[in-house]
């Protein structure tokens, strides 16, 4: 499952950051995950449960923040909505996506020696 990999790359990244820190111990991480990424949060945050044993993160609290997707031109940055067909009505260029397919570890919440 692609979930799977996922929480294995975040706990990887964790443990790295607790080294770096000298850390004594993780007790919540924070993650944001776009409308858009193709991760269900409702599996990662299943994945992560099986994973995170014996691992640093084995007490840390997941915390997901799911991100709405969000568009806008890119030529005005005129906000755009999804509905309204994806083209800027001031000056008819095609919206960017802003956000919503990101995978993003946000922040660790360490406990530090
Ligand atoms: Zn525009």
């Amino acid at each position: 499952m692609h979930e799977y990999s996922i929480v294995e790359a975040l706990i990887s990244r964790v443990s790295q950051e607790v080294e770096a820190h000298g850390a004594r111990g993780v007790m919540r991480v924070y993650v944001k995950i776009g409308a858009l990424s193709g991760v269900e949060p409702e599996l990662l945050a299943s994945a992560y449960e099986v994973f995170r044993e014996k691992t640093v993160c084995a007490d840390a609290e997941l915390n997901i923040e799911r991100v709405e997707e969000r568009w806008a031109c890119s030529s005005c940055r005129q906000a755009l909505a999804r509905e309204a067909g994806l083209i800027c009505p001031r000056c008819s260029t095609p919206a960017r996506l802003v956000s919503g397919d990101e995978i993003v570890l946000e922040r660790i919440e360490m406990e530090v020696a």
